[in-house]
């Protein structure tokens, strides 16, 4: 029987579907009965999907060009 305190570390892998089909029916059933655990999964929930609505549109994340040509307009403004 999952307990309050287990949830946290299993809900990410709840919701990425990792979790064996005995933990998930586990965790399911925790989640039927208890509204705080509920309520906690649902917030985790709604962050992921947040998360990737926010996610910036360039092709290359990681591409920061724009940003040092800023951060270089910026610094010259202040010499
Ligand atoms: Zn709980």
């Amino acid at each position: 029987m999952i307990k309050c305190k287990d949830v946290p570390e299993q809900a990410s892998d709840y919701l990425d579907g990792e979790l064996t089909f005995r933990k998930r029916i586990a965790l399911r059933f925790h989640l039927l009965i208890c509204h705080s655990c509920r309520t906690y999964v649902q917030q985790i929930r709604n962050t992921i999907k947040t998360v990737k609505v926010l996610q910036p549109k360039e092709k290359n994340a990681l591409d920061t060009c724009p940003l040092i040509k800023k951060f270089r307009e910026l610094t010259k403004k202040q010499d």
